[in-house]
């Protein structure tokens, strides 16, 4: 099978790709990682043809390899989603994403309520994975969002 879709933005030499990010997730994906503020080199694809979500977006990163840690927020935002290591032009690493079980300081709890927001308290969430959606329970007021209310803010 080929895949046109590859070519729809420019190649890097050295950096991330992130593919497979469902469409207008991809700047909310930038924030999280703070790349709008980076000097490095980003090519932003926003809603491309996708034969598997319709449309998609995609960064490319140069010079910037994400870690751990950043793929398990990542897995929150576009579980699907696909990070590639490049270098030299070509993928050396792959990295898989997983959902991490806990998410500290990333999201604001949605329930104004929550202690949360009146104390200098970071927020945490548990994630909790069922069948095909992805909860997560504020640790303070035990409230649980999907994630897709929780990643909005
Ligand atoms: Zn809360």
């Amino acid at each position: 099978m080929t895949k046109p879709t590859q070519l729809q933005v420019e190649a890097i030499k050295d950096g991330t790709v992130i593919d497979h990010i469902p469409a207008h997730v991809g700047i909310k994906v930038l924030k999280l990682f703070s790349m709008q503020k980076s000097n490095e080199r980003v090519t932003v694809g926003l809603n491309l043809p996708s034969s598997a979500l319709g449309a998609k977006d995609i960064l490319k990163i140069e010079n910037v390899f994400i870690n751990e840690e950043q793929a398990s927020k990542l897995a929150l935002y576009a579980p699907y989603a696909t990070v590639n290591q490049i270098e030299g032009y070509k993928v050396v690493r792959k990295l898989e994403l997983e959902l991490p079980s806990q998410v500290r300081g990333v999201f604001a709890c949605p329930n104004s309520n929550c202690i949360t927001h009146g104390e200098p308290v970071e927020s945490q969430f548990n994630v909790v994975e069922k069948k095909d959606s992805i909860r997560l329970k504020c640790k303070y007021c035990e409230k649980v969002y999907s994630r897709e209310v929780v990643t909005e803010l």
